[in-house]
């Protein structure tokens, strides 16, 4: 039995109240294997719609999706050497199949660039079978000692698009193509606001000439980087000897792209807009949009009122459900989806119902109001809109807000030490003043916003020549 005091403050104590709320909204749960999590209906419904929004945006882009195998030859990921040195700490190895030792032992895919690859070198002859635009959606392991529900397990849910083109200039707009539609999606639909850049070479990922990444910025002031496009260059292809004929007939490797989102990002949809009474959801990516609460649910003529106001919902595609529960309180009810964060809440009384009129509750505000029945469409689809909106308004602000430029290391330091947030400042680009910034603070450099306008600037830590102001931050 669930009891609201149960969940921490958000403002009082942010890791806890996470933990319940995850745990609490039936989001997910910790599974019997350390490091792993078991995603529960509620949480695998946002994460259908994540699916659902996302690939319609892949697909508008002429990406297909496809389906590649679990298990990679380990020999595979030794063929590109910043690769297996960047992913070898946290690969989980088979050695027995069958019951019989294996020749060559299986790496269960952290990414799949090397199997995918591998299968490309097949496919690629000529510069007519190019670009080479796949994703997938799977599952991939990198082995973690601590769970962090969302933001950090073992294994996870993701999307890997990876394509392959004939010159560098057709895949580096591949790689800003990815990197926006990951800007577009996450603001959209998860009212989340990031900043567009480019990683740090420390910083990017393994086997890739440049990353490029979105970056939000959580309540808690810490930095969540929610989506990954990189280029690879000729890194991969050189390797896998991905080659074609150009149109010249002359042989050539082609460049490659990859980009990533995962369910990473819902942990960050958790943590961006919850409160103390829990979840809060945005409209659009919300599994259920609107719970409509009979007042008295032993009364059939209420009952039917409230299926007719079901049916008329979700004829305007809106995602709603009705709570009929007998054995639960009204008061038990609200509470319950108030902790899931259900955007609207429309509660009938048999007096509403004989006054055509419902009574609406916004999560986002807590806000009450009444409406005319002849207007519940037109109500609803203006106020989820609204709610979105609110949603992603009050999360802007919140970056904007919580965005410093910074000068003096002595100010960064105390910034990093109180509120957080991010930080602008010049830096020299040196990996050595990147590493001691981060052991003396904990930040660490997040991205070069791509705008971001050359200047002349000194280095927050050594006060060298400095182009830049790179975005710090302290990362999940
Ligand atoms: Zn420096």
């Amino acid at each position: 039995m669930f009891e609201k005091k149960e969940i921490a403050k958000k403002s009082v104590d942010f890791a806890q109240w996470y933990n319940d709320v995850v745990l609490k909204a039936e989001l997910a749960d910790y599974s019997p294997v350390k490091g792993c999590m078991v995603i529960r209906p509620y949480g695998y419904g946002i994460w259908e719609n994540v699916q659902k929004y996302l690939d319609r945006m892949i697909k508008k882009a002429g990406v297909e999706n496809a389906y590649f195998p679990l298990f990679i030859p380990q020999s595979f990921l030794k063929r590109e050497k910043e690769h297996v040195e960047g992913f070898a700490p946290e690969l989980a190895v088979v050695t027995i199949g069958g019951g019989e030792k294996l020749v060559e032992p299986l790496v269960v895919r952290p990414t799949s660039e090397t199997m995918m690859y591998e299968m490309y070198s097949k496919w690629i002859h000529s510069w007519r079978d190019l670009p080479l635009l796949i994703n997938q959606w799977c599952n991939v392991v990198r082995w973690e000692k601590r769970t962090y529900l969302f933001l950090r397990t073992t294994e996870f849910l993701w999307q890997e698009g990876h394509t392959v083109h004939a010159t560098h200039e057709e895949s580096y707009a591949e790689v800003l193509r990815a990197l926006s539609m990951y800007q577009e999606f996450v603001e959209k639909y998860l009212a989340i606001p990031v900043i567009k850049g480019v990683k740090s070479s420390n910083e990017k990922f393994a086997g890739a000439e440049k990353t490029t990444a979105i970056e939000a910025l959580m309540p808690d002031g810490k930095a969540l980087q929610a989506g990954t496009s990189h280029d690879l260059g000729q890194n991969f292809s050189k390797v896998f000897k991905i080659s074609f004929q150009n149109k010249e007939g002359k042989e050539e490797f082609g460049w490659q792209v990859s980009w990533g989102m995962s369910t990473r990002i819902i942990g960050g949809l958790i943590m961006m807009h919850g409160d103390d009474q829990g979840l809060v959801m945005p409209p659009m990516i919300a599994p259920i949009q609107v719970v409509i609460i009979p007042i008295d649910c032993k009364n059939e003529k209420l009952l039917e009122y409230a299926k007719s106001i079901v049916e008329e919902l979700e004829n305007e595609n809106i995602r709603v459900k009705v709570d009929t529960r007998t054995e639960q309180t009204v008061g038990y009810k609200f509470n319950q989806w108030e902790l899931r964060g259900v955007p609207i809440r429309v509660e009938i009384g048999l007096k509403e119902m004989e006054a055509n009129e419902l009574t609406i509750v916004r999560r986002d505000t807590g806000a009450k109001l009444k409406i005319k029945n002849e207007k519940l469409k037109i109500s609803i689809k203006n106020l989820l809109d609204e709610i979105q909106q609110n949603l992603f308004d009050k999360a802007k602000r919140f970056l904007e807000e919580n965005t410093r430029v910074v000068d003096s290391y002595d100010e960064f330091k105390e910034i990093m030490k109180t509120k957080k947030g991010f930080i602008k400042a010049f830096w020299c680009e040196g990996a050595e003043c990147e590493k001691k910034i981060k052991e003396e603070t904990k930040a660490t450099t997040r991205v070069l916003p791509l705008d971001e306008a050359a200047v002349n600037g000194s280095c927050i830590y050594c006060g060298k020549e400095a182009k830049y102001r790179w975005i710090f931050g302290q990362a999940y």
